[in-house]
């Protein structure tokens, strides 16, 4: 019964009415009871503390005082005009100033009558005063449940001018929990309860609206927060588990003669372990008779694409097409051109589809692909057309997952009568915690490791005034044969400032390094494809010594040749957008550099960014300190995810209630898939009911 009162509309309630219902939906989504319940307070202010007035000392707390009020007076003129009242205890006097709402005060406030006062205080010819303070007649405040540790709710300034102040939603709140006797149904099980000594629901539910002590109040965020992730955790379990019973994927069970000969006889080196044990993971995956969906995790250079290949070498041995998808052209024209030699090597057929692609190869493509001739198939966001159509298509890799959303990747899927195999590689570190709640749902692998004899890359911080000595650096780098990079931050490509920028430093460059002895590429978002695409060649084939680009070379160029990343006005790039680019280096034998540039003035931020690109290779580490400095709200993939909807638990800071919540949510559904399991009622209840009542994240499995 309870689960349906919940479900009220939030005008129903006393006190709320139709004009603020409409103005607590529009303002903060509140539209249930339930909804009003699960408004948790951004901050608390303790008001278990009484000061007396003679031993208070100018300071920015806030401070409360019991006392009564002995006269009024009006002073000022016009805007300067204000009510002041003489307000006294025991041991003193202070002021209580207004400027606004004289005539209501005057009416409402009673002279020596207690109350209770509440604010912050000005001292001002040895006298202290307490502007608009919050003012309670004592009798209330005794009644009040909410006097101890006072909730601060979110608020907005519609909410404000519509009256709706902290004060009126305590006073809803207060409503709600009369009506429910503060009881609510427990949502977690008793072992889980008892093993992790949480509170109960209700206990909680109370004490994070109306604490009784700090130490109830910790509790109870904690009990609430675990709830939250937990069930978010369970739900991306769940969906895993349901996938894999559902979902039937091509089972991929021979390894053939094409992974064989390639294995043995076409590998240019040694795998590493972790690219390896990655493998072997896929195999396993695909061999199963469940679809395959899984996330490759792996920095920069740690040799994703040979790992990509050799399980399409798996999907063809099987008799089944495969097909590689990167973000842009550049990055797909290099795969391609990577891949071709050894597809070629062992009588595999690969072609590239991009946006450039001419309409006649394009049609013979299109007719490999439905007659089977085609084989492996390299492309861009040209894949997803309709007119693409394959014979079978077994797997699909999408490269550089965070460029492409959740619509497009389940766009590819429906080529098929069964969904392919799909593997999504990301050169961006995620941390542990996001990883966990974002992809909770997807197989993680991680390859961990770089291929050996990979020199660490040297980084430093350069000022703007280094200039010179830079200069000097890139031209013996240069006389030993190396290849450089200056990126420049055209982080919005249309930016004419930041293009005129990118130009300028062009031509101070060429004027640096003039030809015949140098030449210079330049590539940025404006150029057609098909100059980019020849600007990068030259760079490539080593007739230009140093490329000058946007971010545009951010995703997987690999020019190994390359040797020297340099940075400009590196404070204006992300931390993951830096590793990134320092990744474009560092990929052949000889010693790399990255030279972060910035001006002098830096912010604390900007600092910490660069300290830990100088100090630090390892992308996760990176991504960990990326997470803190930025929250989860700026890292790619969490707006899909609903990590920001959470309502009380915080990924960054809570990350140990995540895990956790998840080593609880993998217990329970270990032992209890579909949660028939008596003692897990309450779980399976409020699972349930999340599912009904709330519009539940879209995932694409
Ligand atoms: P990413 O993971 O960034 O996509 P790549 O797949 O482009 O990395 O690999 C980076 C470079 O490392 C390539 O030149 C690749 O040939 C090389 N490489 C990959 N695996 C190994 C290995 N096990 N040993 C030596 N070199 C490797
Ligand atoms: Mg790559």
């Amino acid at each position: 019964m309870q689960n349906t009162r919940l479900q009220t509309p939030i005008d129903y309630l006393k006190g709320v009415g139709p004009s603020r219902a409409e103005v607590l939906r529009k303002e903060l989504g509140i539209s249930t009871y339930q909804d009003l319940i699960n408004l948790f307070p951004n901050r608390y202010i303790d008001r278990t503390r009484f000061y007396k007035i003679a031993q208070l000392q100018p300071s920015k707390a806030e401070v409360q005082i019991v006392g009564q009020i002995t006269g009024f007076k009006e002073l000022g003129q016009k805007r300067g005009k204000r009510l002041v009242a003489t307000f006294r205890d025991e041991t003193g006097f202070i002021e209580l100033v207004w400027f606004r709402g004289h005539k209501w005060l005057r009416e409402q406030l009673k002279t020596h009558t207690d109350y209770v006062i509440f604010g912050k205080l000005n001292l001002f010819n040895g006298v202290f005063s307490m502007p608009h303070p919050d003012i309670e007649l004592k009798t209330d405040y005794d009644k009040s449940l909410s006097k101890a540790i006072q909730p601060i709710y979110p608020s907005t300034e519609k909410l404000a001018n519509r009256g709706i102040s902290n004060r009126v939603i305590c006073k809803i709140m207060e409503q709600l929990f009369l009506q429910f006797n503060g009881r609510f149904e427990e949502t977690l099980s008793s072992d889980i309860l008892e093993h992790q000594k949480l509170i109960s629901k209700s206990e909680a539910l109370v004490n994070i609206h109306f604490p009784k002590s700090q130490k109830l109040l910790s509790l109870s965020q904690f009990r609430l927060k675990f709830e939250e992730l937990f069930y978010i955790q369970l739900q991306l379990i769940l969906k895993n588990i349901i996938h894999k019973s559902k979902l039937k994927g091509y089972r991929f069970d021979t390894v053939g003669s094409y992974f064989n000969t390639f294995y043995k006889s076409h590998l240019p080196f040694e795998l590493t372990n972790a690219q390896k044990r990655v493998l072997k993971e896929i195999r396993i995956d695909m061999g199963s008779n469940a679809q395959m969906n899984r996330l490759l995790q792996g920095d920069v250079g740690s040799g994703k694409t040979i790992v990509a290949l050799m399980s399409m070498f798996i999907a063809i041995d099987n008799n089944f097409q495969a097909a590689l998808m990167a973000p842009t052209e550049i990055l797909a024209f290099q795969h391609y051109n990577g891949l071709k030699p050894f597809c070629d090597a062992i009588g595999v057929k690969i072609a590239l589809l991009t946006g450039s692609s001419k309409t006649a190869a394009r049609r013979i493509i299109h007719e490999d692909l439905v007659s089977g001739a085609l084989q492996i198939i390299v492309g861009t966001h040209a894949l997803l057309e309709d007119k693409v159509q394959f014979k079978n298509l077994g797997l699909a890799i999408i490269d550089e997952q965070h460029r492409f959303g959740v619509a497009q990747r389940s766009k590819l899927w429906k080529k098929n009568e069964a969904p392919p195999h799909i593997l999504v590689m990301t050169a961006t570190p995620i941390p542990r915690t996001l990883a966990m709640s974002v992809y909770g749902d997807l197989d993680i692998s991680v390859i961990d490791e770089l291929p050996a004899g990979r020199k660490p890359i040297k980084t430093v911080h350069r000022y703007d005034s280094n200039r010179l000595k830079v200069i000097g650096f890139i031209r013996d780098e240069i006389a030993k044969g190396r290849q450089i990079y200056i990126v420049y931050p055209l982080i919005n490509e249309s930016e004419t400032l930041d293009f005129k920028d990118l130009m300028d430093g062009y031509a101070s460059i060429v004027r640096d390094f003039p030809m015949p002895n140098y030449h210079v590429s330049i590539v940025h978002g404006q150029m057609k494809p098909a100059d980019k695409e020849f600007e990068m060649q030259r760079f490539v084939k080593g007739e230009t010594q140093i490329m000058v680009a946007t971010t545009v070379i951010e995703v997987g160029v690999n020019v190994p040749n390359a040797s020297v990343m340099i940075i400009e006005s590196a404070e204006r790039f992300g931390l993951s957008q830096l590793h990134q680019l320092r990744g474009r280096v560092g990929r052949g034998s000889e010693q790399s550099y990255c030279i972060l540039m910035t001006s002098h003035k830096l912010g604390e931020n900007s600092k910490t960014r660069m300290e830990t690109m100088v100090n630090s290779s390892d992308g996760f580490e990176i991504a960990e300190v990326d997470l803190r400095l930025r929250g989860p709200g700026d890292m790619m993939g969490t707006q899909q995810s609903g990590v920001l909807d959470l309502k009380i638990a915080n990924i960054v800071k809570d990350k140990d209630i995540l895990s956790l919540a998840r080593h609880w949510a993998k217990k329970v559904l270990g032992s209890d898939p579909k949660l028939t399991n008596p003692k897990h009622q309450p779980i399976a209840q409020t699972y349930i009911k999340m599912g009904k009542y709330k519009n539940i994240w879209n995932y694409i499995s």
